[in-house]
C-alpha cells in the first residue's frame, strides 16, 4: 500500500504548450481514485509522469511521500502495475502470460499465486484454462478475456499501486460490467488511479476527479458527479 501525490504539477510535451497546470491531487494508501475526462484532458499524460517517461516542468510527484525523482527505476516499476487499454499477450500459455507479472516465476507459483482468492475470481471466468496457447499460433481470445488475463498478470505482481488506462473502455458495456464487478473485490483497500473518459467506468471509487484541458474542474462521488450533470 502507498500514497500517491501530485502537487503543483506543471508540464508540457513542448515548450509552447503546457498540458497539465498546476494539477494537484492526492490518492490516499488504500483508497481509490477515478480521473475522468474528455479526450486530450492530460488523462494518460498523468500515468507517464508516475513512470517518469517525462518529469514534471515544476512541482513534485511523491509515492509513499517520496518524491520519485528520488526512487531507483526498478522500485518505481515494482510500485506501479498498470493495465493499459489494449494489453500485449505474449504467444504463450494463460499461464505463462499471467507469470511474466512476477519475473522468474514458476509455473507452479503461478498456479499457487493464482488460487488466491482474488485472482482466482478472475481466471475462474475464463473458459480457457491455464494451459491453454494464446497469441498468433494459439486461441485468439476474446478482448475481454485478454484483458482478464492481463489484469491476472498485474495482480500477481502484487504491486502497492494500479494503474488501469482505460483499461476495459474497450470493451461492450456488458463485459465491461463483468469485469468491473470482479474488480470491485480484488481492488477493495489497494491504492488504485483509474484513468477513464467515461464515468461508468469507474463505478467504484472513492473520490472521481474530473479533468478538463489540464485542470481539475470538479471532485466528488460517483452519485454526487451524477447529480450535477
Ligand atoms: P488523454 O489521455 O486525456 O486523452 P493525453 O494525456 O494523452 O490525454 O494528451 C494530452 C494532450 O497532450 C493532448 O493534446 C495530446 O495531443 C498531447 N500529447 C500527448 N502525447 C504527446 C506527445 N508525445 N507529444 C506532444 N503532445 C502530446
Ligand atoms: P514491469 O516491467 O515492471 O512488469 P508493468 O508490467 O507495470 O512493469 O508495465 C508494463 C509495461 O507498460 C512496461 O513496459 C511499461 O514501460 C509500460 N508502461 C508504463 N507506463 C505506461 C503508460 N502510462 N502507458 C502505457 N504503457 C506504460
Amino acid at each position: 500500500q502507498a500514497g500517491v501525490v501530485f502537487d503543483n504539477v506543471v508540464f508540457g510535451y513542448d515548450p509552447e504548450r503546457t498540458i497539465l497546470h498546476g494539477l494537484s491531487f492526492e490518492v490516499p494508501a488504500g483508497s481509490r481514485v477515478a480521473i475522468v475526462g474528455p479526450s486530450g484532458a492530460g488523462k494518460s499524460t498523468i500515468g507517464r509522469l508516475l513512470f517518469r517517461f517525462y518529469d514534471p516542468l515544476s512541482g513534485r510527484i511523491l509515492i509513499d511521500g517520496q518524491d520519485i525523482r528520488t526512487v531507483t527505476q526498478t522500485s518505481l516499476r515494482a510500485a506501479l502495475g498498470i493495465v493499459p487499454q489494449d494489453s500485449v499477450l505474449f504467444n504463450d500459455t494463460i499461464g505463462y502470460n499471467i507469470a511474466y507479472g512476477r519475473e522468474g516465476a514458476t509455473m507452479a507459483e503461478v498456479e499457487a499465486a493464482t488460487r488466491g482468492a482474488a485472482i482466482a475470481d478472475f481466471i475462474g471466468r475464463l473458459p480457457q484454462g491455464l494451459d491453454t496457447e494464446v497469441g498468433e499460433r494459439g486461441l485468439k481470445l476474446s478482448g475481454g478475456e485478454k484483458q482478464r488475463v492481463a489484469i491476472a498478470r498485474t495482480l500477481v505482481k502484487n504491486p502497492p499501486i494500479l494503474l488501469f488506462d482505460e483499461a476495459t473502455s474497450a470493451l461492450d458495456t456488458r463485459t465491461e460490467q463483468d469485469i468491473l464487478g470482479t474488480l470491485r473485490a480484488v481492488a477493495a483497500n489497494r491504492t488504485t488511479i483509474s484513468i477513464a473518459h467515461r464515468l461508468s467506468t469507474i463505478a467504484d471509487s472513492d473520490s472521481i476527479l474530473v479533468l478538463e484541458q489540464g485542470r481539475l474542474v470538479e471532485q466528488g462521488s460517483h452519485a454526487e458527479l451524477l447529480r450535477r450533470d
